[in-house]
Parts: structure tokens; sequence; C-alpha cells
């Protein structure tokens, strides 16, 4: 499809009342059939849920990663799986600084000192420059992994990217990704085998094993206040 900002802008204001009950596979085929080449999932490789149930409507995808630097061996793994086993078309971005030179320029450590700026350039700038070429994007959002989340459409209209922004699993729970890894042999990132529940970058700031009875994104730069990367503010 091609159209203006508002056309999108309507477009997706729609498909989020439309598709509010819809299967994720509906949503996602609507994704294809709507956007095609110009639409992309992003992938954290915490698992490869989206990317695959992405892969099952719309083989040779594009599944976009960040890879910030400071991820565990573990998440880089996953996306090396992704790529070498699944239809996908794996693309990874990468910040404008490498870590020896953000450290050069702003003080080793950013992730401690100031998460905001860290992830403000090793994650929000990657993922708008790279989510250049595309008019809509897929995340694996769900309303039950923190009270932040809790309202995510199924379809949105992304404001400060100008893209529509679609979360084909927010209406599933921990209990539906489950049923579907196990249904269908999806890849997992070996972490959560260990006792993580929400996979970002290495450093102890920024994800740590939640404790018992705390939500799933409790370990995410924990004590700190912040609750989200700034992607999906
Ligand atoms: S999650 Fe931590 S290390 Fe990764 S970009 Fe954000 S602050 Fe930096």
């Amino acid at each position: 499809m091609t159209g203006t900002t508002t056309d999108f802008e309507e477009l997706a204001t729609r498909a989020g009342r439309e598709l509010e009950e819809a299967a994720p596979q509906e949503i996602l085929r609507w994704a294809a059939d709507t956007f095609g080449k110009r639409f992309c999932v992003t992938s954290s490789m915490e698992d490869a849920v989206v990317a695959h149930l992405a892969s099952s409507v719309f083989p040779g995808v594009d599944v976009v990663f960040l890879d910030t630097g400071y991820h565990f061996p573990e998440t880089i793994g996953t996306r090396d799986a992704v790529a070498a086993t699944m239809p996908v078309n794996v693309i990874t971005l990468t910040p404008a600084l490498t870590v020896a030179e953000q450290d050069a320029q702003y003080g080793p450590d950013l992730h401690d000192r100031d998460p905001d700026q860290c992830c403000a350039l090793r994650k929000v700038e990657p993922l708008n420059r790279g989510l250049g070429g595309y008019d809509a994007w897929a995340t694996g959002l769900r309303r039950d992994e923190s009270p932040t989340r809790a309202n995510t459409p199924v379809v949105s209209w992304d404001p400060r990217r100008r893209k529509v922004k679609i979360a084909p699993i927010a209406r599933w729970t921990q209990e539906d990704v489950d049923a579907y890894v196990n249904a269908n042999g999806v890849l997992l990132n070996p972490l959560l085998w260990e006792g993580y529940t929400s996979i970002g970058c290495s450093p102890l700031s920024c994800t740590r094993k939640p404790g018992e009875g705390e939500d799933a994104r409790a370990g995410r730069w924990s004590g700190s206040g912040k609750t989200e990367c700034g992607i999906h503010l």
C-alpha cells in the first residue's frame, strides 16, 4: 500500500479496533497484505515467537535485531540460530558508536550512570534509523508483561516514528506463548531456562533475574525507576 501519513494513521486506528479480537496470524496476515516488504518484525531475541508467527504467513519477512554491543552471548546465539534455521531475513542494526567509542566520549559504564542516554544511543537511535525503510513494524509486546504494557493496542499509530505499530500477541498470556512454543518448537533464548523472564543487555543494572512474585520485567533496570528502553514509550 502507498499512502500519506494521515492515511496510515487512520488505517492504524481502524485496524486496532477491527483486529482487537483477531488471532496473531490474522493480524500479521493483514500487515503482510497491507504493507508487503515495507513491513518488518523487530526481535530482542528473547524468543522467536513473533518471528515464527510472521514467517508462517510471510516467509522471508525482515526480522530486525538491535545489536547494542552489550548483549549476552546467548542472545547473539539465538539471533544466529534464527537466521540459520527460519525462513526470515535477519537484519542486525548497530549503534553509531562502538562501546569503546561511547566509553571514550561519555565515560565508561554509561548504563549505570545514565541508562536513558545509553538506551537512546544504543537502541532508540539505531531503531529509528533502521525503520526508515518501513511503513509498519511488529513487536512482541504483551499486556500481561507489566502494568506499563497493560493497554497495548494490537495495531496503533506510532507518532514518534510516523509508522504503524503492530503487537500481534498483545492479548496473549505467558501460557499462550508457552503453548505456541511447545506446539511449534520455537527457538528460545537459553537464558529463559536460567530464570530470566525478560532479557535485555547484560550489565546487571539492565537485566537481572526477577524475584519470587515479581512481574516478568521487574529485573529490567531494577531500582532505577526506568521501565522501558525508550523504544516503546
Ligand atoms: S539496556 Fe542497558 S546497556 Fe543496553 S542500551 Fe539500555 S542502558 Fe545501555
